[in-house]
């Protein structure tokens, strides 16, 4: 079908859609199928009706002419990407600037269209929204499911659920401990994905170890996750302290995020329970390099260096204790832009001694499975649809072919 890359002036993917009435076989040169690098020369997926059908060792010509074939054979092939985290109502760049927009609705739109065109750019098909008080987020998967907007897919938990006046007013409206049955009823009718928890503050740049004010009781928090938990929801808890974390982790939580200071014991705790860790690298990693010019006195940097750096060992340990990991960026917050962040995720996570299949197994098969769409993406198997990349070179050598995304293969819509 191809033999080239289209001259585009923009960095633009090509995106193929697969149509549910064709049949297709894509031919690629390597298969990283979501949990390991297939074993031949060349492989084929074939994809009928909308899914993939058979993987299995590619030989011969092209193959007979009522089926579509898409040759890749110059490609490496895996499943698209998920970032675990990002707030799709910031733009990384200007937090003040970002907020000004969500009254201002084509401005934010437009906006928000362009980053989820530079996400779907870097290879990301799945997204899952931390919330913000205004709904954009959850707004911006309504743009997207309905086709108004091109993107990847959005999970949003609408806002996020902290403490009345503690941390985190710009994403949610903050609520007290007897409001938490009747505010996750209410988040949760009008049909978000998952609900999001402050358990904490954020991480001080200014004070190594330092950490906002913990938001709920050990009895607060197992009732909101009891409650969403009974509608059917996950809870993807927000905690900066090795204190929130683990009482995030005996709350049942179903994903951390961040977990800044986390211990030993309580990673015990996580790789026990099966809950995934979102170490957010990026977010701290970026601050930093300085990386949009955010004016860190000496002492700040010297804390955000020595806050990630630790963040870096503590993941070594959790991979050892083997506890899930999840990529997430936390794109949108400050220094960490839509799209590249993930890539900038991946390699701060080779920087942690992680090896290139378990970051790729976490970018892909693991990330889906802490979405919940481990039936639609994550993996190039039998049964799901097809949410394929396609890059040069070989992203198991070296991750940072993930930059040049050539191809996606993503199924159409309706
Ligand atoms: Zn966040």
């Amino acid at each position: 079908m191809e033999k080239q890359r289209p001259c585009l002036e923009d960095k633009t993917v090509q995106i193929i859609n697969v149509s549910q009435e064709a049949d297709y076989v894509v031919r690629a040169g390597k298969v990283f199928d979501g949990r390991a690098l297939l074993p031949y020369e060349k492989t084929d997926i074939i994809i009928s009706g909308g899914r993939i059908t058979a993987v299995e060792q590619g030989a011969g010509p092209a193959p007979d002419s009522c089926k579509v074939f898409i040759d890749l054979g110059g490609c490496a092939v895996l499943p698209g990407l998920v970032d675990c985290h990002v707030h799709l109502a910031l733009d990384g760049k200007d937090f003040n600037r970002a907020m000004d927009l969500w009254p201002r609705e084509s401005l934010l739109l437009e906006r928000i269209g362009n980053d989820l065109r530079k996400t779907l750019d870097r290879g990301i098909v799945a997204v899952r929204d931390g919330g913000d008080r205004q709904w954009v987020g959850f707004r911006a998967r309504d743009e997207v499911n309905s086709g108004r907007l091109a993107g990847p897919r959005i999970l949003s938990p609408g806002i996020a659920l902290g403490k009345r006046g503690r941390y985190g007013s710009f994403l949610g409206p903050g609520i007290t401990g007897d409001q938490i049955e009747d505010t996750v009823k209410k988040t949760a009718a009008r049909g978000v994905d998952h609900i999001k928890v402050l358990v904490s503050g954020v991480v001080s740049f200014k004070e190594y170890r330092r950490v906002g004010e913990m938001h709920f009781s050990p009895e607060e928090l197992g009732r909101l996750v009891w409650h969403s938990h009974r509608l059917g929801l996950r809870v993807m808890a927000h905690a900066s302290s090795d204190e929130a974390a683990a009482l995030a982790a005996g709350a049942g939580v179903d994903s951390l995020e961040h977990g800044y200071f986390i211990s030993r014991p309580t990673l015990e705790i996580l790789a026990k329970k099966g809950i995934p860790w979102i170490p957010t690298l990026a977010p701290v990693a970026n601050q930093a390099r300085g990386r949009l010019g955010e004016g860190h006195t000496p002492e700040e940097l010297e804390v955000i260096e020595k806050t990630y750096r630790r963040q870096l060992k503590m993941v070594y340990r959790a991979q050892e204790l083997g506890v899930i990991i999840g990529t997430g960026t936390d794109a949108g917050a400050t220094g960490v832009l839509h799209g590249e962040g993930l890539l900038e995720e991946m390699l701060l996570l080779e920087e942690a001694g992680l090896g290139r299949d378990q970051i790729l197994r976490a970018a892909t098969a693991s990330g889906s499975l802490i979405l919940g769409l481990e039936k639609e993406l994550g993996m190039v198997i039998p049964g799901l649809p097809p949410y394929l990349i396609a890059v040069r070179g070989n992203p198991l050598e070296n991750l940072q072919a993930l930059e040049n995304i050539e191809y996606m293969i993503l199924p159409s819509a309706g």
